[in-house]
């Protein structure tokens, strides 16, 4: 009993030292919340070990889903993009843990649906790319952007008690 709690001190020890964690901005679009994904898309999230840091349900509107997808507004699918984002509640989230930005997007899926894996959200849930489901923040630069304009008030404060059960 006493190696056990001893061990697991050391494991709490080393964990909080070595990683390096990352936040990632996710949102689940329209379509998604519609649908009823939101419970799966947390749960994928949650059992993969990642902690959610912020979350909020929200409609947008055109100012800031432009703002949002700024980058892209030189795209032929800017407008439709946009008014699919403020057609209705997206669930916005902050998720955090090692390497949490790509493999956010490992867990999302390709762009297109037609080319995301089975076993991916895109992959397992969508179709048309212009109704595919969620989106992922594509760089930890963009996170942190994301994060600054869906969360000025900054991530949830809390340490999961788990962690040493997540990290070695
Ligand atoms: P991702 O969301 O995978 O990071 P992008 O940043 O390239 O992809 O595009 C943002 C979103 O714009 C996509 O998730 C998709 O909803 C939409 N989109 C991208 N390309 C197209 C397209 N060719 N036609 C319609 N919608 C598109």
């Amino acid at each position: 009993y006493y190696l056990v709690q001893r061990r697991n001190k050391e494991a709490i020890r080393h964990s909080t030292k070595k990683e390096k964690m990352e936040q990632t901005f996710i949102m689940i679009k329209p379509d998604g919340v519609q649908r009823g994904l939101v419970g799966e898309i947390i749960c994928r999230f949650e059992k993969k070990g990642f902690y959610l840091k912020g979350l909020k349900f929200i409609t947008v509107d055109q100012s800031f889903a432009e703002k949002h997808y700024a980058d892209l507004s030189a795209k032929p699918f800017f407008a439709g993009l946009v008014e699919y984002i403020i057609s209705g509640p997206v669930v916005a989230m902050i998720w955090e843990g090692k390497g949490v930005v790509a493999t956010g997007r490992t867990i999302i899926g390709a762009t297109n649906p037609a080319a995301s894996a089975p076993g991916t959200i895109r992959g397992d849930f969508a179709i048309d790319i212009g109704r595919n489901v969620i989106h992922g923040s594509d760089s930890v630069e963009s996170a942190r952007k994301e994060i600054a304009l869906w969360f000025p008030e900054g991530p949830v404060n809390w340490q999961n008690s788990l962690h040493p059960w997540i990290y070695e």
